[in-house]
């Protein structure tokens, strides 16, 4: 997409003092709002919170965004919430990228400035990413659940009876006559000294 048409909301949250203590959260946000294609740029204190959401909803409306990237903690724990609130805002939730400035940064760098000078470059990627997203829509499909192992040496066999075991139809392929790969060639195995095959 033309740079010109991209408008990001870039939001820098405190995590109260989980994030705010060690990184510079409000230089960082100062440092996005002279990224390329940056419409606007803010910190606050908890942006999962109700009035955090609603801050990007607004924007999202108010300020026409296009992209939204949330630098905060781990996209494993708060993606589905900032998807959705770009969604009710009436963006694509898919063009929202996060960056983990929490677990990826002050909670792992102590010193105050090199933490925040991560916590930077972190955006950075960030809004560069988000603005090479694409709209996309979520379907569900039927699948069938089996699984195709190759190679029956012993951790192909190990990986088909766990997952036999597990319940999952499996279909164990080796290209040689037998199974056993080079397990089935030793003699015996140490310690136990038990046959290999
Ligand atoms: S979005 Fe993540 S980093 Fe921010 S307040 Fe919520 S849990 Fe903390």
């Amino acid at each position: 997409m033309n740079l010109s048409k991209i408008r990001t909301g870039v939001y820098v949250c405190h995590c109260g003092t989980n994030i705010a203590a060690t990184v510079d959260v409000a230089e960082v946000a100062n440092f996005a709002k002279g990224l390329g294609g940056v419409a606007i740029a803010r910190d606050y204190t908890y942006m999962c919170s109700d009035p955090g959401q609603e801050l990007i909803k607004q924007d999202i409306q108010e300020l026409g965004l296009n992209r939204v990237v949330v630098a905060s903690c781990s996209p494993l724990m708060h993606e589905p919430t900032f998807r959705r609130a770009c969604e009710e805002g009436g963006l694509n939730p898919f063009f929202f990228q996060m960056a983990n400035i929490r677990e990826h940064c002050s909670w792992v760098v102590d010193d105050r400035s090199q933490a925040t000078s991560k916590a930077k470059s972190l955006v950075a990627a960030a809004v560069r990413r988000v603005h090479h997203h694409n709209p996309l829509t979520m379907r569900q499909v039927e699948m069938t659940p089996a699984a195709l192992v190759v190679g029956g040496g012993i951790a192909g066999i190990e990986a088909a009876l766990k997952m036999a075991d597990a319940g999952k139809q499996v279909y164990l392929v080796e290209r040689e006559p037998s199974i056993g790969g080079h397990m089935a060639q030793l003699y015996k195995t140490f310690p136990t000294l038990d046959c290999a095959a």
